[in-house]
């Protein structure tokens, strides 16, 4: 096993050929050889591990070589290729900018840029992370980099290309690596197994690649670490137990609960997740990642964005012929706004809970049908949707209010099961779900009394005269803001209970979104039908033309005349605007 942490270094490549996702680059440097027109001074950029230094060390090994091959590689025969094989080369010297970057280190490579090679023809000056160098050092590097003596060559490389000076990118030929793709890595993993005669699973090389983002070296010390665990046979369960990864079958397996919106299903998952030791951020933006993917895998021009394996491939199309784009897309968007606020809420779990039935009841909205529950509190029952518990969340008002004596229970005729709690609070306020709320079908199958879901049907005129006394009931309550904002443009009934509102900016999405359910409610209650749903139009995308709320105006204020900000922080005004 032993001879296994050396994977990185033993696999380094040393040939142009060798070098795994950088072709463009090392063709172009082949071309450059083989026509004679190298340039004088280089800089690699690219993030880290992605062969910035091997690619240096080729390039000085191959224009060093007596007899470079017809393909323009290094013969590996010469007395110039064999000391560079045993690290004895006096034509490369290597600093490393990022612990020797002071004037003096420089000043002691300037030095040595005078001399000619005793053997070859060129010496190679590889400083790497050359952005680490301090201001000093740079100037005292710039004049020999300005004029070189014909036996020197620069090669500088840095993972941070936006910290250069443009003098320095100005004298230099500029390659970009690029991060090496899941599958390349995953291939040359697979060639290294094949090499140590070592048992792999394809999924398990995926794994890793997938981890390391894009670097190659970090994916060989990481298969030589897990190697050194497994005893000779990778499988991708020790590799998903040993990187505490989430196995992507959970993800498949909740995306099937959400398409479903088999809450119950999805609460159990989601606590064995927490059980096995998982955060729930990670859940949740492993969950946006998988739903990534499945929008990728939807249209043939994206497809080839999806980096997995063959299998776990084929496994994403077939899901994602389940799910149309209009859930992928609200999904996506429902992750980030839980990702944005795990870290400020109190209650993450309840958060990610509350997502989850969220994501669920998207499929719900689309059919137009909105899920009633009674509930009974005091002997009184009245409706609740779905919507409205998982609103609660938020701003819920009714069920706050009227759960202070401990539970409003959800009940409906079909059988009692176990009920889920959460806690909405430290309160005792609980809300407690007798049943799965996947019992749509069962609802409208059974039509049972009791449910009570009405379903009047109403017309268009007479939606709008509810809506004006909307309006006067709003702004009665002294909501001037939403009062305006359901005034400015007429709703459309665009069939049987579903309204159009178009809306001028997201300002006002956004104020009647905080607003809705009591809309809602009044609608529903006037025009008789518990299915009265309600979706928004912003009919004006750029806010920056034409700007709404103070701080839209400020901004553009702000972006005719920038000093504006200073008369801002003068006057100790608001930060927010
Ligand atoms: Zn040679």
């Amino acid at each position: 096993m032993s001879d296994f942490i050396v994977s990185a270094r033993k696999y380094r490549p040393t040939t142009f050929d060798s070098v795994v996702g950088q072709l463009s680059i090392t063709s172009t440097l082949k071309n450059a050889i083989r026509s004679n027109q190298l340039a004088q001074s280089f800089l690699f950029c690219g993030p880290r591990g992605v062969g910035k230094t091997s690619c240096a060390r080729i390039l000085a090994k191959t224009i060093n070589c007596e007899s470079i091959t017809k393909n323009i590689e290094s013969c590996d025969k010469c007395l110039s290729c064999k000391s560079f094989n045993e690290n004895t080369s006096f034509n490369i010297h290597e600093l490393d900018a990022a612990s020797n970057n002071s004037v003096d280190d420089i000043r002691k490579l300037v030095d040595q840029v005078r001399f000619a090679p005793q053997v070859g023809e060129y010496n190679i000056y590889i400083i790497d992370e050359v952005h680490m160098l301090s201001s000093q050092a740079f100037n005292a590097f710039l004049k020999t980099l300005e004029e070189p003596p014909k036996h020197a060559k620069f090669i500088l490389a840095t993972t941070e290309k936006n910290k250069i000076i443009p003098t320095i990118l100005s004298r230099c030929q500029i390659f970009d690596f690029r991060r090496i793709l899941v599958k390349d890595i995953a291939n040359h993993l697979d060639f290294v197994a094949k090499n140590e005669g070592v048992e792999v699973e394809k999924e398990a090389l995926n794994l890793i690649a997938q981890k390391v983002d894009g670097a190659m070296r970090d994916s060989l010390s990481l298969f030589d670490t897990l190697i050194s665990f497994s005893d000779n046979n990778l499988t991708y369960k020790s590799v998903i137990e040993h990187l505490n990864i989430l196995d992507y079958d959970y993800y498949f397996r909740v995306t099937t609960l959400l398409l479903k919106n088999d809450i119950e299903g999805l609460l159990n998952i989601f606590n064995e997740i927490l059980e096995n030791g998982f955060e729930g951020i990670h859940f949740i933006n492993g969950l946006a990642e998988h739903l990534r993917d499945l929008l990728v895998s939807q249209d043939e021009s994206t497809i080839k964005l999806l980096e997995k394996g063959e299998n776990l491939k084929s496994k994403y199309l077939e899901q994602s012929k389940e799910c149309n784009l209009e859930f992928l897309i609200k999904a996506l968007d429902l992750c980030n706004e839980c990702d944005v606020q795990y870290k400020t809420t109190n209650n993450q779990r309840l958060l990610i809970e509350l997502t989850l039935m969220r994501i669920s009841s998207i499929g719900i909205n689309e059919k137009k049908k909105t899920k009633t529950f009674v509930v009974s509190l005091n002997d009184k029952r009245r409706h609740i949707s779905v919507e409205e518990i998982i609103k609660s969340d938020k701003k819920d008002q009714e069920i706050k209010e009227t759960s202070v004596n401990n539970k409003v229970s959800l009940e409906t005729e079909s059988k009692i099961r176990p009920a889920h709690t959460f806690d909405m609070q430290k309160k005792p306020s609980l809300i407690s779900i007798n049943s799965s709320l996947n019992i749509e079908d069962q609802i409208f199958k059974e039509d049972s009394l009791s449910l009570e879901i009405r379903g009047s049907d109403f017309s268009e005129s007479r939606m709008l005269q509810v809506w004006g006394d909307l309006i006067s009931f709003i702004k009665k309550q002294g909501k001037s803001n939403l009062g305006i904002t359901l005034g400015v443009h007429q709703p459309i009934l665009l069939d049987e209970y579903l309204i159009e509102l178009r809306l001028s900016n997201s300002a006002q999405q956004e104020i009647f979104l905080e607003e809705k359910l009591i809309v809602l409610r009044y609608l529903r209650d006037k025009l008789e039908n518990d299915r009265i749903e309600i979706k928004t139009i912003i009919t004006e995308l750029d806010i920056s033309k034409n700007p709404y709320t103070n701080k839209d105006k400020f901004k553009k204020m702000l972006k005719e005349n920038p000093s504006l900000d200073k008369l801002r922080v003068k006057l100790a005004l608001d930060p927010d605007y």
